[in-house]
């Protein structure tokens, strides 16, 4: 077998391993092994790719290593974030994608142009390198807005920021990017190809940013999910400028599965593609006057404690407050001590609940919650009317009954949980302050809600110890 078939090879591999990687972290008691999986796939496809440099152009191991290093060592403190950074983190290595794919991309075109080389600027060849560095450089600059505004970087804002004929300023960089495309594919070896490009590569960058600004902080998530699909659909474009076969199915992978969760993620927020990308959601709502004479009604930890004691199905609902508080463990002592009374717990999980799909199943599993009492928000809500207890742990949005009942609301139509349906709810959260989208939820007014106001690492241990029947509230 020669050298290029041994390298084709490992490429088969990996993909294949790829592959498998998707699919065994679909299912947690596979997810672990999936993970291994698609590290040994990487490993495995750096480690061809490095050999077929070494068949070609062997001098070049010095600067591999070096990229390597800067590499490694930006990657290390990536890692370390806590899971809550996790989406804008993700934001960050797609930036990085991004940047690659349009560097990778300028080099090919000023190489090919350099060389005067027609053979080598083939009308698919330009239209696979214009499609790598727009796709490229606008998820770049797109990348870093949106790890930036779910950063709370300070001078990004966080709310929609809109201007009366946005969409059209931001469809005419795209259609004059296109066609600056165009004029490239058509004559690529022009004397103003080198500008062309390089404003081409302008209008990527600008284009990233502009996409972003009107689009509020609380749709980022969904948003880096989409820039996910374009990095992925980018490695496709730089495989078909590389030649390279496991670039173009490890980026079709990486598109279509960043495309899939974004569809999920819009339809558990019950929005549209367009709604996300032009809607400008999160815009400041106008405060709801009426509300502000209520009162929630503050309860004791003691008095929550008995009444679920003496419950028959306790229903936990778990939002982003718990993953903030990393409230898990306790949250497990809660569990235990339920159990052990005889009580049924089950624990609510919504699509979205958190700041990204599967936060919260992340967060149970980590501290050991048995899998089969996480229901589904779908299978959950037939039950509520039958919960004797519901208890919410830093979850706003994802039990507002507004989603269902008010149609002026901005996020009415989302599917919740139905905790309004319990016969008493218990909410844990710190303040009066909103949940992400920044909106009033009615539940927490109910007559038959009590708020248990604390961080909620501190409320439910306090829970769990006054179900231990030890004394004392601190
Ligand atoms: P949420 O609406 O953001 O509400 C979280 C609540 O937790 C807040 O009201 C906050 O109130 C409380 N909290 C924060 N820190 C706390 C702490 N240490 N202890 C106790 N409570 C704490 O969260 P959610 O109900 O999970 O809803 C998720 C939101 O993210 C939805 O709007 C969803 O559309 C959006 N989103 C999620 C995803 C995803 O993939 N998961 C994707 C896109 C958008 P206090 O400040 O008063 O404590």
């Amino acid at each position: 077998m020669s050298a290029g078939a041994h390298v084709q090879l490992l490429y088969l591999v990996a993909t294949g391993l790829f592959i498998l990687s998707l699919r065994w972290m679909s299912d947690p008691a596979t997810a672990r092994r999936g993970v291994f999986s698609g590290v040994a796939a990487m490993a495995l496809a750096v480690a061809g790719t490095l050999a077929g440099v070494a068949g070609g152009h062997g001098g070049h191991y010095g600067w591999i290593l070096l990229a390597f290093a800067l590499g490694s060592m930006l990657g290390y403190p990536l890692a370390q974030v806590p899971l809550t950074a996790v989406p804008q983190r993700t934001a960050l290595s797609h930036a990085f994608g991004g940047l690659a794919a349009g560097l990778v991309g300028t080099a090919k075109f000023f190489l090919y142009h350099g060389q005067g080389s027609r053979e080598a600027l083939t009308p698919f060849i330009v239209v696979a390198i214009a499609a790598e560095i727009l796709l490229g450089f606008l998820t770049f600059t797109g990348s870093l807005m949106a790890a930036g505004k779910l950063q709370e970087v300070k001078w990004i804002p966080q709310r929609p920021v809109t201007y009366p004929g946005q969409n059209v300023v931001n469809l005419g960089l795209l259609v004059l990017a296109l066609a600056l495309g165009v004029a490239l594919v058509l004559d690529p070896l022009a004397p103003w190809a080198p500008a062309a490009f390089l404003a081409m590569i302008a209008l990527s960058l600008a284009f990233g940013v502009l996409m972003i600004i009107p689009i509020g902080g609380a749709d980022m998530p969904t948003v880096i999910s989409i820039l996910n699909a374009y990095a992925g659909l980018s490695a496709v474009a730089m495989g078909f400028v590389l030649n390279n076969k496991l670039l173009i199915t490890a980026g079709a992978l990486d598109g279509s599965s960043g495309l899939i969760l974004s569809i999920i993620m819009c339809k558990a927020m019950n929005r549209s593609f367009a709604n996300v990308l032009f809607g400008a959601f999160g815009q400041a709502v106008p405060a709801a006057a009426a509300h502000e004479a209520r009162n929630y009604k503050p309860d004791t930890a003691e008095s929550a404690a008995q009444l679920m004691a003496e419950a028959g199905l306790v229903v936990i609902v778990p939002g982003y407050g718990m993953a903030v508080a990393q409230a898990q463990h306790r949250v497990r002592e809660l569990y235990d001590q339920l159990k052990k009374r005889g009580v049924r717990v089950k624990f609510a999980i919504h699509p979205v609940a958190g700041r990204m799909p599967g936060h919260m199943n992340v967060l149970l599993a980590e501290a050991e919650i048995p899998y089969d009492d996480l229901v589904e928000m779908d299978d959950i809500n037939g039950e509520m009317p039958q919960a004797d207890v519901a208890l919410i742990i830093g979850a706003n949005d994802v039990v507002n009954p507004a989603a269902r009942t008010d149609p002026g609301s901005p996020i009415y139509g989302m599917p919740i949980i139905d905790a309004d349906r319990a016969r008493t709810i218990y909410a844990i959260k710190r303040s009066k302050n909103p949940g992400f989208a920044g909106i009033e939820n009615e539940l927490y007014y109910l007559d038959k809600t009590f708020m248990l106001f604390g961080d909620a690492k501190a409320v439910v241990g306090e829970l769990a110890k006054q179900l231990a029947g030890e004394s004392g509230m601190h």
